[in-house]
């Protein structure tokens, strides 16, 4: 029986959708990433300052400066008990609230908030870019806010908000209970895409290959990558026409050749 990959996350969606063959060595067959992660550990460490300091275990960081106001408010709400951080929300396959480990869907939030009975706010903090990712952020806000309404029935409102750490911006999304349906039918399908998928067929271009690290000329466990230039791999065997013999003027033509 082919393999499939039984579990989902936002992050694994924007990867099987560019390419499902980077899905399937990552996810599927667990090739490890050995590419540097400089950008990502500095995300990691800039997320933990963040969440220290609403918590109250930490001070405040130079990192942080842009959302004084806005981590000093989250922190006076944790302070009264109405914030949670980096809970990790798990659902099945039928978008009930699930154990993590059995989790279909999977997703961690970095703050919750419950403003009141009703309306609930999650917060996720970015240290990327913001220009050219808006597409994907503004989906990453719809899953939360469809995950938020299920996980709290009472709420009848969510809003969600990504922190754009390094830059000073915010963007925001707000989904009532009565726009739940049309948003949970659109991602219950990608979700159902995503684990019922066993093809994973590869999407070689230059903008699905840029940066993966499977490509042929970066670990080489991918070999239909394309380069940063659009040059495809050669490892492909190359098939050979047979040579057709030549005529004694085509002979004689070529000699002065040799
Ligand atoms: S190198 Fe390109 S085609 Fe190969 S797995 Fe990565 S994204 Fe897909």
């Amino acid at each position: 029986m082919k393999k499939r990959i039984p579990s989902w996350s936002f992050s694994r969606l924007q990867t099987f959708e560019t390419c499902k063959y980077r899905a399937a060595l990552q996810w599927r067959d667990k090739v490890p990433d050995l590419q540097p992660k400089t950008a990502a550990d500095r995300g990691t460490q800039i997320h933990q300052e963040a969440e220290d300091y609403v918590c109250g275990k930490a001070a405040f960081t130079h990192n942080l400066r842009f959302f004084h106001t806005d981590l000093a408010a989250l922190a006076k709400h944790y302070a009264e008990g109405r914030v949670v951080c980096e809970e990790e929300w798990a659902f099945d396959n039928d978008w009930n609230p699930a154990a993590w480990r059995e989790g279909w869907l999977r997703l961690k939030c970095d703050a919750v908030c419950f403003l009141d009975d009703t309306h609930v706010a999650v917060i996720d903090y970015k240290t990327g870019k913001r220009f050219g990712n808006e597409i994907k952020h503004a989906e990453q806000l719809q899953l939360y806010a469809i995950c938020a309404l299920l996980r709290y029935p009472k709420a009848e409102q969510v809003t969600c908000e990504l922190w754009y750490l390094d830059q000073n911006e915010l963007a925001s999304f707000v989904m009532k209970r009565s726009q739940l349906g049309k948003y949970l039918k659109l991602y219950d399908r990608r979700g159902q895409a995503f684990t019922s998928e066993e093809e994973f067929k590869p999407t070689a271009n230059i903008h699905s290959c840029k940066y993966c690290p499977y490509r042929p000329d970066k670990q080489g466990d991918c070999v239909y990558g394309v380069d940063a230039n659009g040059v495809k791999s050669n490892t492909q065997p190359m098939t050979l026409k047979p040579l057709k013999p030549l005529t004694p003027e085509q002979e004689k033509k070529f000699a002065r050749f040799l």
